[in-house]
């Protein structure tokens, strides 16, 4: 499954499309499309895998962070993601800048 959506992001990058979500649209959505999370402290980190299981989503970083969160709308994560908040990109993660422009770009309507 991963190599479709490496393509897909990849078309995106070309395109330099706009990428649209409503404001409450799914967190597991948003976390799927975006692949990228914002831990507690400000640090912006790389979604490697994720799930959804039951009323949470789990999910695998790029520097091998398990975590598990609440499926929620009003969440923390859910919050940040809207307002774009993070301090800085995890260094481990190796976020490409265009991922990093990519989310800058994105629009919660
Ligand atoms: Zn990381």
């Amino acid at each position: 499954m991963g190599l479709p959506v490496e393509k897909t992001e990849l078309t995106g990058v070309k395109k330099q499309k706009k990428r649209y979500f409503r404001k409450h649209e799914d967190l597991y959505e948003v976390l799927q499309k975006i692949k990228l999370w914002p831990s507690r402290s400000g640090t912006l980190h790389g979604i490697r895998t994720i799930t959804r299981k039951g009323a949470f989503i789990e999910f695998v970083t790029h520097c091998g962070n398990k975590v598990r969160i609440k499926n929620s709308k009003t969440s923390r994560v859910s919050r940040w993601l809207r307002n774009k908040w993070y301090v800085r990109a995890c260094s481990q993660c190796k976020v490409p800048g265009w991922k990093l422009e990519k989310f800058s770009s994105t629009s919660f309507q």
